[in-house]
């Protein structure tokens, strides 16, 4: 593609999104130049609104537009069970299976020392904050089923066991090694109902 600087300077912005590569960032372009009713203009104005509206809850850490989230914020949901999740898209991919009526808490990652992730980068002194309010009985640990996953699994265990809660990891019907977001609903379901106590 002969590119002027401004194609050129959005097909980079679209390259450093996961999945998109050189080329499908330039028919991405061209396919915007070339709509005629205003996709490029509708893209932007999304855009602006996801970076001026979608904030993380304050409590749990999730994608939000209201502080705190729905969630949280719900009269429903049973404020006694945390789910404990690595990124705020889990949430949704435990939302979709609809059998969870808990909260939840993101942990922004996993402990990773190689790459110097500690668990001061992680919410791991928000989720102790909560718990200390005394309402929380069981944790449930929902880290993906990854080296770095059950590492860290095994510290929050360690870590939250002064609090005197029920502490559980989501069972194996997860693949090992495997990222919950390309795990079935069903096995996800599962993997909630068959938890066990760690
Ligand atoms: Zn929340």
């Amino acid at each position: 593609m002969e590119s002027s600087g401004t194609v050129k300077k959005l097909a980079e912005e679209l390259q450093k999104l996961p999945g998109i590569g050189r080329k499908t960032a330039e028919r991405l372009v061209f396919a915007l130049l070339k709509s005629k009713n205003g996709m490029a203009l509708s893209l932007s104005k999304a855009l602006t609104d996801l970076y001026e509206k979608v904030k993380l809850c304050g409590i749990c850490g999730g994608i939000t537009e209201t502080e705190p989230c729905a969630i949280c914020a719900s009269t429903r949901r049973d404020p006694e069970i945390i789910c404990v999740v690595e990124q705020p898209l889990d949430i949704a991919l435990l939302e979709r299976t609809g059998t969870f009526n808990g909260t939840y808490h993101v942990l922004g990652g996993t402990l990773s020392p190689l790459d110097g992730i500690g668990p001061e980068s992680l919410r791991i002194e928000q989720l102790i904050n909560r718990l200390k309010e005394g309402k929380v009985r069981e944790v449930i640990v929902a880290t993906n089923p990854t080296t770095d996953g059950e590492a860290t699994a095994l510290y929050l265990a360690k870590a939250l066991r002064p609090c005197g809660i029920k502490i559980s990891r989501i069972a194996r019907g997860v693949p090992v090694g495997s990222d919950l977001e390309y795990v079935d609903e069903i096995t996800l379901i599962k993997s909630i109902e068959g938890r066990r106590e760690i």
